[in-house]
């Protein structure tokens, strides 16, 4: 999709933080992150929401879920941490193109945080 920032991310025609990539997503990190670790999950095809989603999505959902659980892992914050898919303008949303945030990092043992 054309001027869409993240399909010009996963076709790497823009510079990012790439962690880990598949077929169907990549990781990056979040440029302007709202925890001490805060990754995107970005699919590759363009899908500009949750609200677009159908049975034909199963795979790629349950594949951005396992991957930020494993990134989680990974980071070393696999003891707590919060996947976020904003939904809509109303939902904070600001980039159309689906993405799960993964915010983790904090070292108190409760917090509230919004993203
Ligand atoms: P959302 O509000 O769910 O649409 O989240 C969009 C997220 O993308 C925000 O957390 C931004 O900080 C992040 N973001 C925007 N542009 C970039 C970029 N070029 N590289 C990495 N993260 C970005
Ligand atoms: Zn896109």
């Amino acid at each position: 999709m054309e001027n869409c920032i993240f399909c010009k991310i996963t076709q790497k025609k823009l510079p990012s933080d790439v962690l880990f990539e598949t077929d169907k997503m990549m990781v990056i990190a979040d440029i302007n992150p709202k925890a001490p670790h805060h990754f995107l999950i970005i699919s590759k095809g363009h899908i500009e929401t949750v609200n677009d989603l159908t049975e034909e999505n199963k795979d790629l959902i349950a594949e951005m879920i396992l991957v930020a659980k494993d990134m989680a892992h990974r980071m070393g914050i696999e003891k707590g941490y919060k996947l976020v898919f904003n939904v809509g303008r109303p939902g904070g949303q600001v980039i159309f193109h689906l993405h799960l945030h993964l915010l983790g990092g904090w070292h108190q043992e409760t917090h509230e945080v919004h993203i």
